[in-house]
Protein backbone atom coordinates (compact mmCIF):
# COMPACT_ATOMS: atom_id res chain seq x y z
CA UNK A 1 0.00 0.00 0.00
CA UNK A 2 1.39 3.38 -1.18
CA UNK A 3 1.77 5.53 1.65
CA UNK A 4 2.21 9.37 2.85
CA UNK A 5 4.60 10.54 5.43
CA UNK A 6 2.61 13.11 7.85
CA UNK A 7 4.73 16.18 9.61
CA UNK A 8 4.62 13.63 12.81
CA UNK A 9 6.80 11.62 10.98
CA UNK A 10 3.73 8.90 10.68
CA UNK A 11 3.11 6.94 8.11
CA UNK A 12 -0.34 6.95 6.28
CA UNK A 13 -1.87 4.42 4.17
CA UNK A 14 -3.22 6.85 0.85
CA UNK A 15 -6.32 4.87 0.61
CA UNK A 16 -8.65 3.68 4.24
CA UNK A 17 -11.74 2.93 4.75
CA UNK A 18 -14.26 5.31 6.34
CA UNK A 19 -17.87 4.13 8.58
CA UNK A 20 -19.82 7.04 8.58
CA UNK A 21 -23.46 6.24 8.39
CA UNK A 22 -22.58 2.32 8.39
CA UNK A 23 -24.98 1.61 12.16
CA UNK A 24 -23.59 0.02 14.70
CA UNK A 25 -25.00 -3.27 13.67
CA UNK A 26 -23.03 -3.80 10.36
CA UNK A 27 -19.75 -1.92 11.61
CA UNK A 28 -18.50 -4.68 12.69
CA UNK A 29 -18.91 -7.07 9.82
CA UNK A 30 -17.83 -4.12 7.48
CA UNK A 31 -14.76 -3.39 9.00
CA UNK A 32 -13.38 -6.75 9.21
CA UNK A 33 -14.65 -7.34 5.64
CA UNK A 34 -12.35 -4.13 5.07
CA UNK A 35 -9.23 -5.84 6.96
CA UNK A 36 -9.80 -8.34 5.19
CA UNK A 37 -10.06 -6.84 1.92
CA UNK A 38 -6.16 -5.20 2.57
CA UNK A 39 -7.30 -2.07 4.30
CA UNK A 40 -5.22 -0.84 7.01
CA UNK A 41 -6.59 2.60 7.69
CA UNK A 42 -10.10 2.55 9.51
CA UNK A 43 -11.75 6.14 10.11
CA UNK A 44 -14.39 6.59 12.56
CA UNK A 45 -15.70 9.12 14.96
CA UNK A 46 -16.95 9.72 18.21
CA UNK A 47 -20.18 11.59 16.26
CA UNK A 48 -20.96 7.87 14.35
CA UNK A 49 -21.66 5.89 17.06
CA UNK A 50 -19.80 2.81 16.00
CA UNK A 51 -16.30 3.02 17.56
CA UNK A 52 -16.89 0.48 19.72
CA UNK A 53 -17.78 -2.03 17.11
CA UNK A 54 -14.59 -0.85 14.97
CA UNK A 55 -12.89 -1.42 17.90
CA UNK A 56 -14.39 -5.19 18.30
CA UNK A 57 -13.49 -5.82 14.52
CA UNK A 58 -10.02 -4.46 15.04
CA UNK A 59 -9.42 -6.62 18.46
CA UNK A 60 -10.81 -9.87 16.27
CA UNK A 61 -8.62 -9.43 13.28
CA UNK A 62 -5.51 -10.00 14.93
CA UNK A 63 -3.59 -7.85 13.42
CA UNK A 64 -0.94 -6.46 14.74
CA UNK A 65 -1.91 -2.76 16.38
CA UNK A 66 1.40 -1.41 14.76
CA UNK A 67 0.20 -2.43 11.02
CA UNK A 68 -3.06 -0.57 11.58
CA UNK A 69 -4.13 3.13 11.34
CA UNK A 70 -6.86 4.40 13.33
CA UNK A 71 -8.30 7.87 13.08
CA UNK A 72 -11.40 8.68 15.49
CA UNK A 73 -12.52 12.38 15.83
CA UNK A 74 -13.26 14.50 18.70
CA UNK A 75 -17.17 16.36 18.46
CA UNK A 76 -18.42 20.00 19.32
CA UNK A 77 -19.92 19.03 22.45
CA UNK A 78 -16.53 17.86 24.19
CA UNK A 79 -15.56 21.19 24.77
CA UNK A 80 -15.62 23.99 26.18
CA UNK A 81 -11.69 24.04 27.67
CA UNK A 82 -9.28 20.63 27.69
CA UNK A 83 -10.23 18.70 30.50
CA UNK A 84 -13.43 17.90 28.25
CA UNK A 85 -11.74 16.86 25.56
CA UNK A 86 -9.28 14.98 27.02
CA UNK A 87 -12.05 13.12 28.81
CA UNK A 88 -13.51 12.33 25.34
CA UNK A 89 -10.38 10.91 24.10
CA UNK A 90 -10.41 8.66 26.99
CA UNK A 91 -13.96 7.24 26.15
CA UNK A 92 -12.96 6.99 22.24
CA UNK A 93 -9.95 5.02 23.03
CA UNK A 94 -12.16 2.90 25.38
CA UNK A 95 -14.64 2.17 23.31
CA UNK A 96 -11.86 1.49 20.25
CA UNK A 97 -10.08 -0.96 22.93
CA UNK A 98 -6.63 1.01 21.78
CA UNK A 99 -4.41 2.98 23.91
CA UNK A 100 -3.23 5.03 21.22
CA UNK A 101 -4.70 6.77 18.42
CA UNK A 102 -2.46 6.85 15.00
CA UNK A 103 -4.67 10.33 13.90
CA UNK A 104 -6.99 12.01 15.98
CA UNK A 105 -9.19 14.87 14.33
CA UNK A 106 -10.97 18.13 15.61
CA UNK A 107 -13.86 16.68 13.56
CA UNK A 108 -15.41 20.74 13.20
CA UNK A 109 -14.34 23.71 13.07
CA UNK A 110 -16.87 24.74 15.87
CA UNK A 111 -17.09 26.12 19.26
CA UNK A 112 -13.88 26.37 21.44
CA UNK A 113 -11.35 24.14 19.05
CA UNK A 114 -9.02 26.22 20.12
CA UNK A 115 -9.16 24.76 23.42
CA UNK A 116 -9.74 21.06 21.99
CA UNK A 117 -6.38 21.65 19.89
CA UNK A 118 -4.55 22.36 23.28
CA UNK A 119 -5.64 19.04 24.21
CA UNK A 120 -5.21 17.22 21.56
CA UNK A 121 -1.31 18.72 21.58
CA UNK A 122 -1.07 17.42 24.71
CA UNK A 123 -2.39 14.14 24.01
CA UNK A 124 0.32 13.82 20.81
CA UNK A 125 3.18 14.82 23.34
CA UNK A 126 2.18 12.35 25.16
CA UNK A 127 2.33 9.85 22.49
CA UNK A 128 -1.32 8.46 23.22
CA UNK A 129 -1.85 10.66 19.71
CA UNK A 130 0.71 9.77 17.23
CA UNK A 131 -0.75 12.61 14.63
CA UNK A 132 -3.41 15.11 15.25
CA UNK A 133 -5.58 17.36 12.79
CA UNK A 134 -8.67 19.00 11.81
CA UNK A 135 -11.39 18.25 9.72
CA UNK A 136 -13.89 20.86 7.76
CA UNK A 137 -11.17 23.47 8.07
CA UNK A 138 -11.88 26.33 5.14
CA UNK A 139 -8.23 27.97 4.64
CA UNK A 140 -8.86 31.16 7.08
CA UNK A 141 -9.48 28.62 9.88
CA UNK A 142 -6.67 26.28 9.25
CA UNK A 143 -4.32 29.46 8.94
CA UNK A 144 -5.28 31.27 11.78
CA UNK A 145 -5.33 27.92 13.78
CA UNK A 146 -1.78 27.22 12.46
CA UNK A 147 -0.51 30.85 13.13
CA UNK A 148 -1.81 30.63 16.81
CA UNK A 149 -0.85 26.91 18.05
CA UNK A 150 2.37 25.19 18.94
CA UNK A 151 1.73 22.13 16.61
CA UNK A 152 0.52 22.35 13.20
CA UNK A 153 -2.14 20.12 12.05
CA UNK A 154 -0.90 16.86 10.61
CA UNK A 155 -4.26 16.80 8.38
CA UNK A 156 -6.90 18.31 7.34
CA UNK A 157 -10.00 15.81 6.28
CA UNK A 158 -12.38 17.64 3.51
CA UNK A 159 -14.74 17.07 1.20
CA UNK A 160 -12.55 16.09 -2.04
CA UNK A 161 -14.21 14.82 -4.84
CA UNK A 162 -14.50 15.49 -8.66
CA UNK A 163 -16.99 18.18 -8.62
CA UNK A 164 -15.29 20.07 -4.94
CA UNK A 165 -11.28 19.46 -6.22
CA UNK A 166 -10.15 21.98 -4.13
CA UNK A 167 -6.94 22.63 -5.94
CA UNK A 168 -5.78 25.93 -4.45
CA UNK A 169 -6.80 24.97 -0.82
CA UNK A 170 -4.54 21.94 -1.12
CA UNK A 171 -1.39 24.36 -1.95
CA UNK A 172 -2.38 26.04 0.76
CA UNK A 173 -2.06 23.09 2.85
CA UNK A 174 1.07 21.95 1.26
CA UNK A 175 2.90 25.23 1.93
CA UNK A 176 1.87 24.99 5.53
CA UNK A 177 3.01 21.18 5.58
CA UNK A 178 -0.56 19.75 6.31
CA UNK A 179 -1.99 16.66 4.81
CA UNK A 180 -5.36 16.79 3.39
CA UNK A 181 -7.62 13.83 3.22
CA UNK A 182 -11.07 13.45 1.13
CA UNK A 183 -13.63 12.82 2.71
CA UNK A 184 -16.63 11.90 0.26
CA UNK A 185 -14.54 11.57 -2.52
CA UNK A 186 -17.57 9.98 -4.55
CA UNK A 187 -19.85 12.79 -2.96
CA UNK A 188 -21.71 9.61 -2.46
CA UNK A 189 -22.82 9.13 -6.06
CA UNK A 190 -24.57 12.71 -5.68
CA UNK A 191 -24.46 14.96 -8.89
CA UNK A 192 -24.97 11.86 -11.06
CA UNK A 193 -21.17 10.84 -10.49
CA UNK A 194 -21.77 7.06 -11.02
CA UNK A 195 -22.78 7.71 -14.35
CA UNK A 196 -20.15 10.63 -15.22
CA UNK A 197 -19.72 11.20 -18.67
CA UNK A 198 -16.37 12.41 -18.25
CA UNK A 199 -14.84 9.70 -15.75
CA UNK A 200 -17.20 6.57 -17.62
CA UNK A 201 -14.76 7.68 -20.92
CA UNK A 202 -11.43 7.65 -18.91
CA UNK A 203 -12.91 4.26 -16.83
CA UNK A 204 -13.22 2.34 -20.35
CA UNK A 205 -10.06 4.11 -21.78
CA UNK A 206 -8.41 2.75 -18.90
CA UNK A 207 -10.49 -1.31 -18.60
CA UNK A 208 -11.22 0.71 -14.78
CA UNK A 209 -14.67 1.27 -13.02
CA UNK A 210 -15.59 5.29 -12.55
CA UNK A 211 -14.55 4.03 -8.51
CA UNK A 212 -11.48 3.57 -9.39
CA UNK A 213 -10.98 6.19 -11.49
CA UNK A 214 -11.34 8.87 -8.82
CA UNK A 215 -9.99 6.56 -6.23
CA UNK A 216 -6.81 6.85 -8.29
CA UNK A 217 -7.24 10.18 -9.59
CA UNK A 218 -7.02 11.24 -5.77
CA UNK A 219 -4.20 9.01 -5.24
CA UNK A 220 -2.21 11.04 -7.98
CA UNK A 221 -2.98 14.17 -6.51
CA UNK A 222 -1.86 12.93 -3.12
CA UNK A 223 -4.99 12.93 -1.66
CA UNK A 224 -5.38 10.36 1.26
CA UNK A 225 -9.03 8.99 0.92
CA UNK A 226 -11.06 6.73 2.74
CA UNK A 227 -14.16 5.34 0.29
CA UNK A 228 -17.06 4.17 2.25
CA UNK A 229 -18.53 0.69 1.14
CA UNK A 230 -20.71 -2.15 3.04
CA UNK A 231 -19.92 -4.58 0.34
CA UNK A 232 -17.09 -6.62 0.07
CA UNK A 233 -16.84 -6.20 -3.21
CA UNK A 234 -16.90 -2.64 -3.83
CA UNK A 235 -14.19 -2.56 -0.66
CA UNK A 236 -12.00 -4.66 -2.64
CA UNK A 237 -12.46 -2.37 -6.43
CA UNK A 238 -12.29 0.91 -4.52
CA UNK A 239 -8.45 -0.66 -3.23
CA UNK A 240 -7.54 -1.68 -6.97
CA UNK A 241 -6.21 1.26 -7.98
CA UNK A 242 -2.10 0.97 -7.86
CA UNK A 243 -1.53 -1.45 -10.76
CA UNK A 244 -2.98 1.89 -13.41
CA UNK A 245 -1.97 5.43 -13.96
CA UNK A 246 -4.03 7.79 -15.53
CA UNK A 247 -2.30 9.81 -18.26
CA UNK A 248 -1.49 14.01 -17.81
CA UNK A 249 -4.56 14.30 -20.73
CA UNK A 250 -6.66 12.28 -18.28
CA UNK A 251 -5.89 14.09 -15.28
CA UNK A 252 -6.54 17.22 -17.26
CA UNK A 253 -10.17 16.19 -18.29
CA UNK A 254 -11.19 15.45 -14.25
CA UNK A 255 -9.78 18.78 -13.97
CA UNK A 256 -12.55 19.97 -16.34
CA UNK A 257 -15.71 18.31 -14.38
CA UNK A 258 -15.14 20.70 -11.08
CA UNK A 259 -18.15 22.59 -10.47
CA UNK A 260 -15.95 24.40 -6.88
CA UNK A 261 -18.44 23.55 -4.79
CA UNK A 262 -19.80 20.97 -2.04
CA UNK A 263 -22.31 18.69 -3.05
CA UNK A 264 -23.39 18.41 0.81
CA UNK A 265 -23.16 21.89 2.33
CA UNK A 266 -20.67 24.50 3.04
CA UNK A 267 -19.43 24.62 6.70
CA UNK A 268 -19.60 28.24 6.98
CA UNK A 269 -23.43 28.36 6.18
CA UNK A 270 -25.30 29.59 9.82
CA UNK A 271 -27.74 27.04 8.97
CA UNK A 272 -25.09 24.56 9.47
CA UNK A 273 -23.11 26.14 12.40
CA UNK A 274 -26.16 26.08 14.23
CA UNK A 275 -26.85 22.38 13.16
CA UNK A 276 -23.76 20.42 13.59
CA UNK A 277 -22.48 23.20 16.40
CA UNK A 278 -25.51 22.13 18.47
CA UNK A 279 -25.62 18.34 17.53
CA UNK A 280 -24.86 15.98 20.56
CA UNK A 281 -23.73 12.74 20.82
CA UNK A 282 -24.95 10.71 23.33
P1 LIG B 1 -18.43 8.28 -0.29
O1 LIG B 1 -18.23 9.35 -1.29
O2 LIG B 1 -17.29 7.38 0.09
O3 LIG B 1 -19.63 7.43 -0.86
C1 LIG B 1 -20.12 6.29 -0.24
C2 LIG B 1 -21.27 5.77 -1.12
O4 LIG B 1 -20.75 5.27 -2.36
C3 LIG B 1 -22.02 4.67 -0.45
O5 LIG B 1 -23.40 4.87 -0.76
C4 LIG B 1 -21.52 3.40 -1.16
O6 LIG B 1 -22.55 2.45 -1.23
C5 LIG B 1 -21.17 3.92 -2.54
N1 LIG B 1 -20.04 3.20 -3.15
C6 LIG B 1 -18.86 2.91 -2.55
N2 LIG B 1 -18.03 2.28 -3.41
C7 LIG B 1 -18.71 2.16 -4.57
C8 LIG B 1 -18.38 1.60 -5.83
N3 LIG B 1 -17.20 1.04 -6.06
N4 LIG B 1 -19.33 1.64 -6.82
C9 LIG B 1 -20.54 2.22 -6.59
N5 LIG B 1 -20.90 2.77 -5.42
C10 LIG B 1 -19.98 2.74 -4.41
O7 LIG B 1 -19.07 8.97 1.00
P2 LIG B 1 -18.83 9.07 2.56
O8 LIG B 1 -19.61 10.25 2.99
O9 LIG B 1 -19.10 7.80 3.24
O10 LIG B 1 -17.28 9.42 2.73
C11 LIG B 1 -16.28 8.46 3.01
C12 LIG B 1 -15.80 8.55 4.45
O11 LIG B 1 -15.33 9.87 4.74
C13 LIG B 1 -16.89 8.32 5.50
O12 LIG B 1 -17.25 6.98 5.66
C14 LIG B 1 -16.21 8.93 6.72
O13 LIG B 1 -15.25 8.03 7.28
C15 LIG B 1 -15.56 10.16 6.12
N6 LIG B 1 -16.41 11.37 6.24
C16 LIG B 1 -15.96 12.40 7.03
C17 LIG B 1 -16.69 13.55 7.18
C18 LIG B 1 -16.17 14.64 8.05
O14 LIG B 1 -16.91 15.57 8.37
N7 LIG B 1 -14.92 14.58 8.47
C19 LIG B 1 -18.00 13.73 6.51
C20 LIG B 1 -18.39 12.61 5.69
C21 LIG B 1 -17.61 11.49 5.55
P3 LIG B 1 -22.43 0.99 -0.52
O15 LIG B 1 -21.98 1.19 0.90
O16 LIG B 1 -23.81 0.42 -0.65
O17 LIG B 1 -21.42 0.24 -1.36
Amino acid sequence: MQAVTLSSGTSMPIVGFGVFQVDDGATEQAVADALAAGYRLIDTAAAYRNEAAVGRAIAASGIPREELFITTKLWVQDAPGEANALRAFDASATRLGLDYLDLYLVHQPYGDYYGEWRALQRLHAEGLARAIGVSNFMPDRLLDLVLHSDVVPAVNQVEVNPYYQRADEQAQMTELGVQIQSWGPFAEGRNGLFTDPVLRAVGDECGRSIAQVVIRWLVQRGVVVIPKSVRPERMAENLAVFDFELTADQMARIAAVDLAASQFFDHRDPHMVRELGTARVD
